[in-house]
């Protein structure tokens, strides 16, 4: 905690100062660009690696980056937080876009392909469970790049798997039907702090550069 006390300390004294115009404007509301989805893991910081400022991502993370799909009735089965973050995003806040993002060595994607058992984990075993077709498709079509280690390959499959998952859901069906919403599949690569997009004509992801 001693760091993070630090740097809060520190963004008083020497950052705030040059920024202070920037959050004065903040206050008055939020017109993010994107929603970003990503998975809850400390190294995977999107502000930071996408050099973008506070109020320009709509942020939501979680164990995996998963979506739960649409249950009967339009209605997440899964969890009703991270649609309600989805729904306010694209309904009230209006962003165009909305990226998903996995990262190389996911804990949840380590998990899945081990098969951990997690008995002492019961949510985060049940919150898994939307990463299986991700798994299914890796056992039925083989990798994006075969290049990769077994679990980074299931990570950039499960990224597709969740973007179908988010399609499922008939309001977002809908605009991007109508061009209001685009998806998009990122990808980053920890070690080389890389990130790569999913491209769907060529069925793979690509650095971006
Ligand atoms: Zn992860």
């Amino acid at each position: 905690m001693k760091k993070l006390f630090q740097g809060i300390i520190d963004f008083r004294q020497r950052v705030y100062p040059t920024c202070r115009d920037k959050f004065t404007e903040l206050a008055k509301g939020q017109h993010p660009d994107a929603l970003f989805i990503a998975c809850s893991d400390s190294r995977v910081a999107p502000n930071w690696f996408a050099s973008s400022d506070p109020g320009d991502l709509f942020v939501i993370r979680n164990v995996g980056n998963l979506i739960s799909p649409c249950g009967t009735k339009g209605l997440t089965d899964g969890d009703e937080s991270e649609l309600a973050a989805v729904e306010f995003a694209v309904l009230n806040l209006k962003v165009a876009d909305v990226i998903i993002c996995g990262h190389s060595d996911c804990g949840a994607m380590h998990a899945l392909i081990d098969g951990a058992s997690l008995t002492e984990a019961p949510h985060l075993k049940s919150w898994l469970r939307h990463g299986k077709d991700s798994l299914q498709k890796l056992k039925d079509h083989g990798p994006l790049n075969a290049s990769e280690k077994p679990v980074n390959q299931l990570s950039q499959l499960n990224v597709l798997q969740q973007m179908e998952h988010m399609k499922s859901y008939p309001f977002i069906h809908e605009k991007i039907a109508k061009g209001e919403l685009k998806l998009h599949g990122w990808w980053f690569d920890i070690a080389k702090a890389a990130i790569y997009s999913y491209q769907a004509d060529q069925n793979k992801f690509i650095l971006i550069e």
